[in-house]
């Protein structure tokens, strides 16, 4: 005879479960102090298995303006489906800036951010078949999506119709509540959202692969940009970074635009072939009609215009950089020389291992430094300042 679930139980279980108001009725139960699995009716007529958690210790902004500082939370406990792994590394994106501020708007406090995290497996559910304890394994921007859409059978998740689970500040659709990102010690992740790793690479330099890579890579593989091709980089940062040494791994001619004139020699030793300074006007006129391509990693306020300008006939440009604020863009910087202005989102999970993969085999990697925990406030003013070389990666250990 089903019984209702008791508030000492529930609050053993997932936040989502707590704070959602639906009652649950529990229809099968073998509830023990050690191990419980409670099969539980959702007036919504879903059927659930809700494990036991595992504590988890982790850093959060606690609002937009406050330093970020330690949080404990919970995971949920390895389903038949899910990989467990010890985080090593997370790199740092300008994405986790932006909403720790809540400039996107929608941040959920407190707030875990990391979505470039890499470690090694501790534990595998019984259905899990890519994945054994000890492996290397990464997880990116995306910890779930329906799995049902068009987008996701083409592989295309980030793309998901019903909404992707970004892997934090996002509605954690197993757990309830939001999801805690790679700023932590450990992660649980259905084994199709984890990516494999190899051990030939530096681990911490593979880490940006993890977003970075793979929001560079999408875009250059889909505009199919090789040999022949001239491509721009705007923005020579963590995207920006990965963006040359791509482009220039697939045989294009790539121009570094930047406006930090203390940026060119790296630039060229990662792989450009040209130089140019944006705030320089002589240099913005020699480029004018230019390129095929453009790839913008810029994250703040800039004028597209005058990028448009830089394209050759038929050029495109691939905004990958998300700037907060919305940029006016004339018509006619379109319509003369039909132009594209694009956009591109990371990547799906097929292309991500993919990307791993080309990067072992090309011994590709981010160029990072390497910080404590307690760094990263610090880490995000020099990154506010386009002082980062060229990725920070938290070390775990020093959480
Ligand atoms: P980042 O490491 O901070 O690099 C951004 C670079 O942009 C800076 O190093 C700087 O390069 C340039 N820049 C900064 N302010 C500028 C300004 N006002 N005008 C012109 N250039 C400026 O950031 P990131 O981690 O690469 O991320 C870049 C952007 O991509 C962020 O908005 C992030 O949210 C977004 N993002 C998007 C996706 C996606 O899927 N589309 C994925 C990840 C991140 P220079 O010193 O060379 O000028
Ligand atoms: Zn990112």
């Amino acid at each position: 005879m089903p019984v209702f679930v008791n508030t000492v139980i529930q609050k053993n279980y997932t936040s989502g479960i707590e704070n959602n108001n639906t009652p649950i009725t529990i229809l099968t139960s073998s509830v023990s102090p050690q191990e419980v699995t409670l099969h539980i009716f959702l007036k919504t007529t879903t059927i659930k298995t809700i494990q036991k958690m595992s504590a988890t210790k982790g850093y959060a902004a606690y609002n937009a303006t406050d330093n970020l500082a330690p949080f404990d939370f919970n995971r949920r406990e390895v389903g038949p489906h899910d990989v467990q792994f010890e985080i090593l590394y997370c790199g740092v994106c300008h994405s986790d800036l932006h909403q720790v501020h809540n400039e996107w708007g929608g941040t959920v406090y407190p707030i875990v951010p990391g979505h470039e995290i890499v470690g090694k497996v501790t534990a595998v559910g019984a259905h899990v078949r890519k994945f054994a304890v000890g492996d290397l394994a990464g997880v990116g921007c995306l910890v779930d999506s329906c799995q049902e859409c068009d987008n996701c059978e083409k592989g295309l998740e980030q793309f998901c119709r019903n909404g992707f689970t970004g892997t934090y500040n996002g509605k954690d659709k197993i757990s309830g509540g939001v999801t805690y990102g790679g700023y932590s010690n450990q992660i649980v992740v259905d084994e199709k959202f984890v990516l494999k790793v190899s051990d030939k690479l530096p681990l911490a330099n593979v880490a940006p692969l993890l977003c970075a890579g793979i929001t560079t890579y999408s875009p250059l593989r889909h505009w199919k940009v090789g040999k022949g091709h001239k491509v721009a980089v705007v923005g020579l940062g963590g995207l920006g970074h990965m963006a040359v040494k791509l482009a220039a791994s697939f045989g294009a001619e790539v121009t570094m635009l930047s406006t930090s004139p203390g940026k060119e020699q790296d630039a060229r030793h990662l792989g450009a072939h040209h130089f140019a300074l944006t705030s320089n006007e002589e240099q913005v006129k020699e480029l004018t009609g230019k390129f095929d391509f453009i790839i913008d990693t810029v994250s703040a306020e800039h004028n597209y215009n005058v990028y448009l300008g830089m394209l050759n006939t038929d050029g495109v440009m691939i905004c990958v950089g998300a700037p907060p604020t919305p940029s006016l863009i004339s018509a006619f910087s379109l319509i003369g020389g039909r132009k594209s202005l694009a956009g591109s989102l990371i990547g799906g999970i097929a292309e991500t291992q993919e990307m791993l993969d080309y990067c072992a085999e090309h011994n590709i990697t981010s160029d990072v430094e390497v910080i404590e925990m307690a760094y990263i406030d610090e880490a995000y003013k020099r990154m506010l300042k386009g002082d980062v070389k060229y990725r920070f990666v938290i070390d775990m250990a020093t959480l």
